[in-house]
């Protein structure tokens, strides 16, 4: 007889103690993992209910609501005088192109965000400490909201670009209408406040766009230099054209969306740096149209496809 090997079994798989015990260990299995389930059903429970009085934090846009309540209500004083300062504006004239020129103030404003660069934009603003007025999309906003919330955080003013960045000159009135309104609905789910400001995609305007902007209490804002940094011409260049036209009174338009925008980014710095040099104070346009509203009989400027 061969000698038991201490790994054999001792039993073989077919007698009736074996069936037995595989039994008893496929019911010890099964009861295992109903008790594991049970624990990871249990833990999860706990932790959802404890999660949502303790750690859940709230959703981004109630989160970004109250980031621009608490901005908007320090500035409240403030805001209320601008706005006084855009209804005195808008007494004698329905658009803009510049200030007055009687003070050593400038405006830079950004077109097309939020998008994908305007934290960068933000971010260069910031840390230079100089405010902007950002004319945004609606449409972007379904993606780049959070934007939006930093800009006014930070003291920007946001003004409305359209929803959807059309040639608003081609369109009926009531497609105008629904174009002004609908990027300014998004601003107020956000909380921020109401546009008064508007800026034309394309220069793109008539007679009926101004009929909108009277019934809403908006102010179009055009602007004295044109950088041209969308067609991303080098730094070089962006900053050489909007110092050539920077006088007191002057709107920069510049772009924080509707495509590459790091050679604005990198203008950016070099920009503000130069304009102080000159003795140029960078503001916010309720803010230029406050300290240094522009004249009457402001003609229309002749590059603007508007008329
Ligand atoms: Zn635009």
């Amino acid at each position: 007889m061969p000698a038991r090997s201490p790994f054999m079994q001792s039993d073989s798989p077919r007698s009736p103690s074996a069936q037995r015990r595989r039994q008893i260990q496929r019911r010890r299995a099964t009861a295992l993992a109903a008790l594991g389930l049970l624990v990871l059903v249990v833990s999860i429970i706990v932790d959802g209910g404890s999660g949502t009085s303790r750690r859940t934090p709230p959703s981004p846009r109630a989160a970004e609501r109250q980031r621009i309540h608490i901005a908007v209500s320090a500035a409240r004083h403030r805001l209320a005088i601008e706005d006084r300062a855009i209804d005195h504006v808008l007494s004698y004239t329905p658009f803009v192109t510049s200030g007055g020129g009687r003070k050593r103030e400038v405006a830079l404003t950004f077109d097309d965000g939020p998008g994908p660069y305007t934290p960068q934009v933000l971010k260069t603003l910031h840390k230079v400490h100089a405010p902007a007025t950002f004319f945004e999309v609606g449409f972007m906003e379904r993606w780049f909201h959070a934007s939006t919330t930093q800009a006014i955080a930070d003291g920007n003013v946001v003004g409305d670009h359209t929803e959807g960045h059309p040639k608003l000159g081609l369109l009926p009135r009531p497609q105008q209408r629904d174009q002004i309104v609908s990027q300014a609905e998004w601003l107020h789910k956000l909380g921020a406040p109401r546009p008064r400001l508007f800026r034309p995609p394309f220069g793109s305007f008539d007679a009926r766009t101004f009929r909108v902007l009277r019934h809403n209490r908006m102010l179009m804002v055009l602007w004295s230099v044109d950088t041209n940094d969308y067609r991303q011409p080098g730094v070089k260049v962006i900053v050489r054209r909007a110092l050539q036209g920077a006088k007191p009174g002057g709107i920069i338009l510049l772009h924080d969306g509707g495509g590459a925008r790091s050679q604005t980014i990198a203008a950016l710095p070099e920009i503000v740096k130069k304009l102080r040099e000159r003795h140029l104070k960078l503001v916010t346009v309720p803010q230029l149209m406050l300290d240094d509203p522009p004249p009457r009989g402001q003609p229309l400027p002749h590059y603007l496809s508007g008329g």
